[in-house]
């Protein structure tokens, strides 16, 4: 199956990592002429209308950038132009840049940006979320600030430095022997939602174990076989999702009513007609949840109305 590249997974910006502690570098890159820079506040950014129909995020030289040294975070440079990008933390994002600029967060834009604007993006809210949450040290509980253009904390009373955290998360389209695929509601999802099981993973315990642990306890459906497929970053506010196809060897469904509140097997038939008839609603688009499913269905997925094939 031809797919489209997996939404928020492009590494397009070279990040130049070694550049985060040199301040004399960094100072140049921030005032250098072609240097783009985005505000990001509360996991959202500016974004505008394109004159071709795409979607952009309002990027401005540094020297129009609102001034706020310590929340700057530095998040590459393009290879094929050299463009070097920052995104500064704000409390509020710019008012009146432009009429036609909007504030989006990443679920909203994060498949209508060009791959770099949301791996741009995407590195942002990572930080911003990390830097939100983290702003005292969890050996001494002082307050710590930011070091490495936004990707340490240092604790300026213990001397502990705080590197960004990333929680995995397992996510996977379990199938039976028939090849039906296991979808299942989530407790605070509306009517009609259906998706892959996920969970996060848990301290000691590898990924295959947790899909195996979360599919039984979700469902009470055994899993033998996993089989990584893909991952993707999801910083709502912190998670890496690991994409698995799993495959379940018992076929007997006891959703434990706390987190799923209703699972089902499907046939593609059976998928088919309850998104077409409007019965089950198609998963969020850009998330890996989709395209476990599409990759198992085999082709993208029926939209509710859309004409039988
Ligand atoms: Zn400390």
């Amino acid at each position: 199956m031809t797919a489209q590249p997996l939404a928020l997974t492009h590494a397009s910006v070279d990040r130049a990592a070694h550049h985060r502690l040199d301040e004399a570098w960094l100072a140049a890159a921030w005032s250098h002429p072609t240097t783009r820079v985005f505000v990001v506040s509360g996991g959202q950014v500016l974004v505008q209308d394109t004159d071709d129909g795409g979607t952009e995020i309002v990027m401005t030289p540094a020297f129009d950038a609102p001034e706020t040294e310590m929340h700057r975070y530095f998040l590459g440079i393009d290879p094929e132009d050299g463009v070097r990008y920052f995104a500064l933390q704000k409390d509020t994002l710019p008012g009146r840049m432009d009429q036609a600029a909007r504030p989006a967060g990443l679920r909203e834009v994060g498949g209508l940006l060009s791959p770099l604007q949301a791996s741009l993006m995407v590195h942002a809210v990572a930080l911003e979320n990390w830097q939100r949450l983290h702003r005292f040290c969890s050996r001494c509980g002082e307050r710590t600030v930011i070091a490495a253009a936004g990707h340490i904390r240092r604790c300026p009373a213990c001397g502990a430095e705080h590197y960004p955290r990333t929680d995995p998360a397992v996510i996977m389209l379990v199938t039976d022997e028939e090849d039906r695929a296991l979808l299942g509601r989530q407790v605070h999802w509306p009517e009609g939602r259906f998706s892959t099981l996920a969970g996060f993973v848990e301290p000691g315990e590898s990924i295959e174990a947790a899909v195996r642990r979360e599919v039984l306890e979700e469902a009470g459906v055994v899993v033998g076989e996993v089989e990584y497929v893909a991952s993707q970053p999801w910083p709502f506010p912190s998670s890496l999702m690991l994409g698995f196809m799993a495959q379940a060897t018992t076929a007997t469904i006891t959703v434990d009513g706390e987190e799923i509140h209703e699972a089902r097997w499907f046939s593609r038939e059976d998928l088919r007609a309850a998104f077409e008839s409007g019965e089950v609603l198609p998963p969020f688009g850009i998330s890996i949840a989709a395209r476990l499913i599409e990759l198992w269905y085999g082709k993208p997925l029926p939209r509710p109305g859309s004409t039988p094939r």
